[in-house]
């Protein structure tokens, strides 16, 4: 029976937040440009709402700007389309970000693939994922980042070791074993059609949950001092009435057997929208030097 530690990724994301506003401070001093984000949000999905609010929050308190774009779900294609690329000329903005997801009626591959590559600061056009892909220099998606992040803080370097990730979405599962690989480490992804998934989470020495299912992976599926990402973010009801979030890992199972764990909420989310600040400071950077 080990100790499993927790992964404080609240305290991690905040400090790093922290070292970005300096950065940014000293960017602006040296160079006279503020780093810019401009978000879209197309209709009035709630929770995309809380997440656009956050991240406009967070933007200004590192010290950069924020341009907010809210427009009615019965928007047209054409019209995000347009607007996309007149924030792709402004020179103003640094970073776009269309929040996912879009009404049913608009194309997101469309409105991603208009994206000035050097802006996209979700790492989500296929250039980016091809540079990520090869091992060039791109802009990575937010929330695999913040994965790595608080994996090298725990562990130092990665070289060799076994990782599994299970989940292979464009935007965590696949980008999140590209970043390991760039660690060597040595990386299954794993996917709803793989064989014996528990026996291929046991062989992990960093395993990571990107699911969308309730405490999926069970405790005995974790190898003892194993340490764990638990990308998932569930809602689900509780016994007595109203709902509390949980990840893709059975957290209470996992204790005495992982090394350490990220909770849910309190892990990997907070890391998300540092990173994506980090990815705004990193193109205007970028940009600058471009120009
Ligand atoms: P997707 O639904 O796009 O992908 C889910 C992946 O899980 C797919 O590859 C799917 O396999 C796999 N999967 C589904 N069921 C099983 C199963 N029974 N066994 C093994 N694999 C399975 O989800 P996302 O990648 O977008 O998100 C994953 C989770 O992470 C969600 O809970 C989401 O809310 C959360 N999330 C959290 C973020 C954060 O900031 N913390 C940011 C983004 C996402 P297949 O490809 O074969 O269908």
């Amino acid at each position: 029976m080990v100790e499993t530690r927790l992964i404080d990724g609240k305290a991690f994301a905040e400090g790093l937040r922290g070292r970005i506003a300096t950065e940014v401070a000293a960017f602006e001093a040296a160079t006279g440009v503020k780093p810019g984000l401009a978000v879209v949000l197309v209709g009035e999905d709630p929770a995309s709402a809380v997440y656009v609010r956050n991240k406009g929050k967070q933007t200004l308190e590192a010290g950069m700007a924020s341009i907010e774009h809210k427009l009615p779900a019965d928007t047209a294609q054409d019209v995000v389309l347009a607007l996309v690329r007149t924030l792709n000329a402004d020179p103003t903005v640094h970073g776009i970000l269309v929040q996912l997801p879009l009404p049913a009626h608009i194309d997101a591959q469309a409105v991603l693939a208009t994206i000035d590559p050097a802006k996209d600061v979700d790492g989500f056009h296929v250039v980016n994922a091809g540079r990520l892909a090869v091992g060039l220099e791109a802009l990575v998606p937010c929330t695999p980042l913040g994965c790595v992040l608080l994996l090298k803080d725990q562990l130092g370097s990665l070289a060799g070791l076994e990782a599994v990730v299970v989940g292979r979405s464009n935007i965590v599962g696949k980008p999140l074993a590209q970043l390991l690989l760039r660690e060597d480490c040595t990386v299954t992804i794993a996917h709803s059609r793989t064989r014996d998934l528990a026996d291929v989470c046991r062989r992990a020495d960093i395993l990571i949950g990107a699911v969308g299912r309730p405490e999926m992976i069970r405790g005995v599926w974790i190898k003892p001092g194993a340490t764990v990402i638990d990308v998932g973010i569930n809602r689900v009801e509780k016994p007595g009435g109203g709902t509390r979030l949980v990840g893709d890992i059975a957290f209470d199972e996992a204790q005495g057997i992982a090394g350490a764990i990220t909770p849910v909420p309190g892990g990997v989310g907070p890391m998300t929208i540092a990173c994506l600040l980090q990815n705004t400071l990193t193109a205007a950077k970028r940009l600058v030097d471009a120009a």
